[in-house]
């Protein structure tokens, strides 16, 4: 269970506005008396204004953060199968866990549907992954899983069902990918600290499997229109609105002119929090201010979180986090976003055996090689547009 924060609960008693125009009023005057040397004041009794009662704010908060593509390919679902035929992936998670179980709410992005092994493992280029990863996230602190990827129709419509009735078993929450119409026009919220948050999530495509024309629903697309009318109902439903896009250009380091544009159209349509991935390397998170003054939060890409691709920039990926403040008066409510973090980490194998993510501020040059450099790169990378992101 993790903490719950409750800021403060001020109470702040507000003395009425006629107190000063009152005083004022009632300023002792002085009355000279020529018969009389002594000099009297002449007080008028002033009541004692009481408090009046304005409701008093109710302050809450929430940290919500987010990783990276879980990818697995066949190296790392070899490295977690046990001799007995089963998987567990739970010990790659080990050296994160404790940086996982920080934030109040942790959304993961499942980027190889986990069909399981009944539908036939399988890696790149169209993926199947055992149910077990689901278990491990959820050992490891992840709280709700995205499923929209170029990866979701590998598997065709089996390998979604499969993987939905497994969140849907181990009770992890999900959206991006549907079971029906009905299931993927249901907005999912989560509400921690009194402060609700919608999910979205889409993407940029499927790698040329065509979604069914009769089964639209099986994944979402990043089209405008049907985002846009998403972003408004998911708006009425909870505080703040969360946005998940699998977007961008592989192994750019930057945003690419049409993520930019993305965005700031999800700015200006009121969206909190963007959770951007696939590139599988980290771009620097942004904030985007829109013409009515809203801010929101942009992680352009979280990169890999566990894979088994092999370049030095797709090993790293990390945590990101922003601080959902909530101040509530009376029937009004207002949203604040603080303290954007970021916090690296790092795939680790022998030649692809042994798989541990590990945060990078403990790894050695026998992980890596120039290990301490490599994470002043990665920092001074990650704060290009916010310089004043916090590295917990
Ligand atoms: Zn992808």
């Amino acid at each position: 269970m993790k903490n719950i924060i409750v800021l403060s609960l001020i109470s702040i008693l507000l003395w009425g506005s006629g107190c000063t125009e009152q005083n004022k009023l009632s300023v002792p005057s002085l009355s000279p008396n020529p018969t009389d040397n002594s000099q009297e004041l002449s007080v008028e009794p002033t009541a004692i204004p009481l408090p009046s009662a304005t409701p008093a704010p109710i302050v809450t908060q929430v940290t919500l953060g987010a990783v990276g593509d879980i990818l697995i390919h066949n190296r790392v679902y070899e490295d977690a199968k046990k001799p007995d035929g089963s998987y567990s992936f739970n010990k790659m998670f080990t050296l994160v866990k404790d940086i996982l179980q920080k934030p109040d709410i942790l959304v993961a992005n499942q980027e190889s549907m986990t069909g399981g092994t009944e539908l036939g493992l399988s890696s790149y280029p169209m993926f199947n992954s055992p149910h077990e990863i689901g278990d491990a996230l959820k050992d490891a602190g992840v709280d709700f899983v995205t499923m929209a990827n170029n990866h979701t129709m590998d598997k065709k419509e089996k390998g979604i069902l499969s993987a939905l009735a497994y969140w849907d078993k181990i009770g992890m929450p999900h959206t991006g990918a549907y079971k029906s119409q009905a299931d993927r026009d249901t907005i999912r919220t989560m509400t921690q600290n009194d402060i609700t948050f919608s999910f979205l999530a889409y993407t940029y495509g499927t790698n040329g499997i065509p979604v069914p024309k009769d089964k639209p629903y099986l994944v979402n697309l990043i089209q405008e229109d049907l985002m846009k009318k998403d972003i408004e109902r998911a708006k009425k439903l909870g505080d703040v609105t969360v946005v998940s896009l699998h977007w961008g250009i592989e192994y750019q380091i930057e945003p690419n002119a049409e993520q930019l544009r993305i965005a700031k159209l999800l700015a200006d349509w009121g969206v909190d929090i963007i959770i951007g991935t696939h590139p599988h390397v980290l771009q620097p998170s942004a904030w985007i201010k829109n013409a009515s003054g809203h801010k929101t939060f942009v992680m352009y890409s979280l990169g890999n979180f566990i894979s088994a691709q092999s370049e030095l920039l797709q090993w790293i990926g990390g945590m990101g986090t922003i601080t959902i403040v909530k101040t509530q008066v009376g029937d009004k409510s207002t949203i604040d976003l603080v303290q954007p973090t970021f916090t690296p980490t790092f795939t680790y194998s022998k030649k692809y055996k042994g798989f541990q993510i590990i945060p990078m501020a403990q790894l050695d040059n026998q992980h890596l090689a120039n290990a301490k450099q490599q994470l002043y790169k990665t920092k001074l990378h990650m704060r290009k547009y916010i310089p004043d992101l916090i590295y917990p």
